[in-house]
């Protein structure tokens, strides 16, 4: 897979960005925001300005050339321009070479910006990569099947993707990887919270936008929902998140982790019926990750006993027998 970002670069983004981009479908548009101050700076810089130190193409030509780049607002074409020319001079590059090159340059740090502000935009609590990911220290992960996952077949084909495990095994990193991946790809990501997701289905219910938000979570073509089984979901909660599962049902794909096996998600979503159903959906495509082993966070303590997880807090009101109504594909935007 070609990285279009190195690791090094990728840190360096601030991914807690204010964007009040609340909707996923604001992403993957942006433009690069280059100002024209920006690029008349930039051009200060390669010496625009001064007439040309090189001796093949006229002084006038160099700066009319430079003078196309700000125009059309291309500041890494800009930046490398008198490299390229320099190139050209000494023969390291043929004509065809150097445009290559001088273009080339512009793509790159396009795509960049591009990338940038996706993950941005998508509110990734934090930037994990592959590359970070210490695979010895977790040997029930098939290495082969994350490799093969990070080449992104499962979008393609809108898949779903389910990381079990408990606290600390690496689930987050290796969906949040995936993530990183999609976007490095140019497709629409979203992270969330299953607790987060619920609260803003609720709120957008009962403002009576709820058609209008879970068409913009249907848009991402990769949908992160993380921890779920941390906390319980009301069984309103839980058949707003079933609305959205089916929405995206076949239609892209969704990540999802938890630290509860299957057979608990009846608790977490105070439901069997709702719960069976939801997973009806979910596994129907779906490649599983189940790992089994020690957290990363206190790998230095190796002697340490957890807890096993506390069971959920007990849920208010009768269990329904049935799913309600309105949780049919009809209703769905
Ligand atoms: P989980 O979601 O399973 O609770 P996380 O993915 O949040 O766990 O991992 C907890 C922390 O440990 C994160 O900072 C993550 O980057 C790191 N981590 C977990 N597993 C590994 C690993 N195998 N190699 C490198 N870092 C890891
Ligand atoms: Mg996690």
């Amino acid at each position: 897979m070609t990285s279009l970002m190195s690791p090094a670069s990728l840190t360096s983004l601030s991914t807690r960005a204010p964007l009040s981009a609340d909707s996923p479908g604001a992403m993957g548009e942006v433009t690069t925001g280059t100002t024209l101050a920006t690029l008349t700076a930039a051009a200060a810089q390669v010496g625009f300005h001064g007439s040309s130190t090189l001796s093949g193409a006229p002084a006038s030509i160099v700066d009319a050339l430079k003078d196309h780049l700000v125009s059309l607002q291309m500041p890494g074409s800009l930046e490398v321009v008198d490299d390229v020319l320099r190139q050209l001079d000494g023969g390291a590059l043929s004509p065809t070479a150097a445009m290559e090159r001088l273009l080339a340059a512009q793509v790159v740090l396009r795509r960049q910006r591009r990338l940038t502000a996706a993950i941005h935009a998508a509110r990734l609590p934090a930037l994990k990569t592959l590359d970070t990911f210490d695979f010895a220290f977790q040997p029930s992960i098939d290495r082969g099947q994350i490799l093969n996952l990070h080449e992104l077949g499962f979008v393609t084909r809108k898949e779903n993707v389910i990381l079990l495990g408990p606290a600390g095994v690496g689930k987050t990193h290796l969906a949040l990887s995936l993530l990183v991946a999609a976007a490095q790809h140019g497709r629409r990501v979203y992270y969330t919270t299953l607790a987060d997701l619920v609260l803003s289905l609720v709120e957008a219910e009962r403002l009576g936008r709820l058609r209008e938000r879970l068409a913009v979570l249907k848009a991402p073509a990769v949908l992160l929902v993380d921890e779920i089984g941390y906390l319980p979901v009301t069984s309103g909660g839980a058949n707003l998140f079933f609305q959205l599962v089916t929405a995206r049902y076949e239609r892209a794909s969704t990540i999802l982790t938890s630290n509860k096996s299957f057979k608990d998600w009846g608790t977490i979503f105070g439901d069997a019926v709702v719960a069976a159903a939801l997973l009806d959906r979910l596994l129907h495509h779906c490649h599983i990750v189940n790992i089994k082993g020690n957290s990363f966070r206190l790998r230095h303590y190796p002697g340490l006993a957890l807890p096993d997880d506390p069971p959920l807090a007990p849920r208010r009101g009768r269990p329904r027998k049935s799913p309600p109504p309105e949780v049919t594909e009809r209703h769905l935007g």
